[in-house]
């Protein structure tokens, strides 16, 4: 064993994968982001695009970025939010999905983390069919997981992998709040 906690094991990890985490169940972020974390360690470069508005801060965007061999981004960040105004959420997705795209086509990373992409899917910001092309031309090697709920059937067909996470209990439920740490 290597003294460096980090074992680089670029190039040669042969084809990527379409990993898509999705159902009602809490842990498919937390899970995208476990897979990122472990990506780092072996020395892999790792995007991730949030497809969520940026007005909040989180733990995991404090944690990555500006962490060596990451790029960090979330979708709202550089747009204000002032109004709920779709034609905006749009707008932010769009880009999003441009510059996360265009990591997925250039093998920019090694891995793309793609987070709550099925909602701007779902909302009609991005065409479903446009998506499943660029997932499926991606780069070779690059790995790309998708996270959301109600994941569109063109991208679980697309998929090499799918986990569907099951709510079995929330403490949501009983009124019990988001935790920082554990929820955000
Ligand atoms: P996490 O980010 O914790 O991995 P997630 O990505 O699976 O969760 P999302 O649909 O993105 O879940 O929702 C994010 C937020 O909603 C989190 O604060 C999470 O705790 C909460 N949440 C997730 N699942 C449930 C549920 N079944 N009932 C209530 N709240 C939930
Ligand atoms: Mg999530």
């Amino acid at each position: 064993m290597s003294d460096d906690a980090r074992e680089p094991s670029r190039p040669g990890r042969g084809p990527g994968m379409l990993v898509v985490y999705t159902g009602d169940g809490k842990g498919k972020t937390t899970a995208a982001l476990g897979l990122a974390a472990r990506a780092v360690g072996r020395g892999l470069s790792v995007g991730v695009m949030q497809f969520i508005k940026g007005k909040w801060s989180t733990g995991e965007r404090t944690f990555f970025v500006g962490l060596d061999g990451v790029e960090f981004l979330v979708m709202g960040l550089g747009f204000t939010w002032d109004s709920d105004d779709i034609s905006r959420d749009s707008a932010a997705a769009r880009a999003a999905w441009e510059t996360s795209s265009a990591w997925i086509r250039e093998g920019a990373h090694d891995v793309v983390v793609l987070d709550e992409l099925t909602y701007a899917i779902n909302y009609g910001f991005l065409d479903e069919e446009s998506v499943r092309r660029v997932l499926l031309d991606r780069a070779d090697e690059v790995d790309v997981v998708v996270t959301g709920r109600s994941a569109p059937a063109s991208l679980i067909e697309a998929a090499d992998l799918v986990t569907e996470m099951r709510a079995v209990k929330h403490p949501f439920v009983e009124g019990r709040r988001a935790r920082p740490g554990i929820d955000y």
